[in-house]
């Protein structure tokens, strides 16, 4: 396959970089009150919470002849990070209204550590500077619980001035330690639960949409039919079945829903923290890292790996020089290079090749004596084991 060059409908991926990113308007985010939803904290309903409201982000165009089978492979991966990442956090101190008290900061930096503790390859890391941080959080009362999903925050929220997270309400609570887990399972590039489409719910949408616009959330039609009414890409469900007991699932008062029939007349009530399901999708998405060959200047190396699944390798230079790291073969990845600094991995360039005839590509300065770390993430291959990732 010839080699690409960089266009327009590449966008780098799974990066911060900012200057090929375009910062999207989501003016949406800081309208009206929203309040997260659904917690698990105790079998009890919270009326007097709201719900989570994501902002809308605009799907990604994908070139009109990819088919529908590598299609929904694209879009299932398409916002999730590659293993290995390690996502900065980083608390707002201004505006004060943003600010969080360290009890609020604190539940949070447990809920993250809540996610690591699981063995997930991902990495939360927090930071004092924005520029750093993937997941920027203010803890503005009133203003919902929110969070970009997955990859969204750096596509669509790059200014470091701006929140990819907001925590509307206490969450030191039993509710709001579900709340922030909820957040978070976000901003790892999980959507909501209820809106999985086998989750055969049948809405009394006018219900839904009188309980929404009402307080605690006061939504507009809009924000209820992205984050309740609209049933989400069959591509971005992990697993067939639905899980009432997700962490990304909210709770329902009686009526709201028609079918199954059981919650006309009794709440769905989520189980608190996160379920098996919540669990084993995770951990099974973005396993532990624990074998990385290394990657040498000439030599290709084979991607024996089905849809969904990665490669990470070392490189580590004899020479200091510029280098091209790129994938060979009908393929679809996202590719992302990191230098390891005092054990943390550090991103320097990322580019995703899914959806159009091009090939994922890096070249950068790669420095003797320094060690590295590239991980491509396969979407989609015509056919497996034909790929080839080759280093010059
Ligand atoms: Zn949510």
């Amino acid at each position: 396959m010839a080699r690409k060059a960089k266009t327009t409908s590449k966008r780098k991926a799974a990066s911060k970089s900012r200057a090929s990113t375009k910062s999207k308007s989501y003016k949406t985010k800081t309208a009206g009150s929203r309040v997260k939803a659904p917690s698990k904290a105790a079998p009890v309903y919270r009326e007097d919470v709201g719900s989570c409201a994501v902002p809308e982000a605009p799907l990604r165009a994908i070139d009109a002849n990819v088919d529908p089978f590598r299609l929904s492979l694209i879009r299932s991966i398409e916002k999730k990070w590659v293993n290995g990442t390690v996502l900065n956090y980083f608390f707002f101190k201004r505006p004060t209204r943003w600010k969080g008290s360290k009890a609020q900061e604190d539940a949070v930096r447990a809920a993250f550590a809540e996610w690591k503790g699981l063995g997930i390859g991902l990495e939360f890391q927090e930071t004092d500077d924005p520029q750093e941080a993937e997941i920027r959080i203010g803890f503005e009362r009133g203003a919902g619980a929110w969070s970009y999903v997955g990859r969204d925050a750096i596509d669509h929220a790059s200014d470091p001035n701006e929140r990819t997270m907001n925590f509307g309400w206490d969450v030191t609570t039993p509710y709001g330690r579900d709340t922030a887990l909820h957040e978070i399972g976000h901003a790892c590039g999980y959507p909501h639960e209820h809106q999985n489409p086998n989750a055969g719910i049948v809405w009394n949408e006018q219900a839904v949409i009188n309980y929404f616009s009402g307080p605690p959330n006061n939504w507009s039609e809009g924000q209820i039919r992205h984050n309740i009414l609209r049933k989400i890409d069959p591509a971005l469900v992990e697993g067939s079945s639905w899980d009432k007991d997700s962490i990304m699932h909210y709770q329902f008062s009686a009526g709201l829903i028609t079918q199954p029939e059981q919650f006309q007349t009794q709440n769905l009530i989520p189980a608190p923290g996160l379920s098996k399901v919540d669990i084993d999708r995770v951990r099974k998405f973005y396993p532990p890292i624990n074998r990385m060959p290394e990657l040498k200047p000439y030599q290709s190396q084979r991607l024996r790996i089905g849809a969904g699944d990665q490669v990470n390798y070392v490189v580590e230079p004899t020479r200091s020089r510029k280098y091209t790291i790129q994938t060979f073969g009908r393929m679809d990845t996202v590719m992302v290079l990191f230098e390891e600094i005092n054990g943390t991995p550090r991103y320097l360039e990322g580019d995703d090749d899914s959806g159009s005839s091009l090939n994922a590509n890096v070249r950068q300065r790669l420095f003797k004596g320094r060690r590295y770390i590239v991980r491509v993430r396969l979407y989609h291959a015509q056919q497996q084991g034909e790929g080839v990732l080759m280093m010059w």
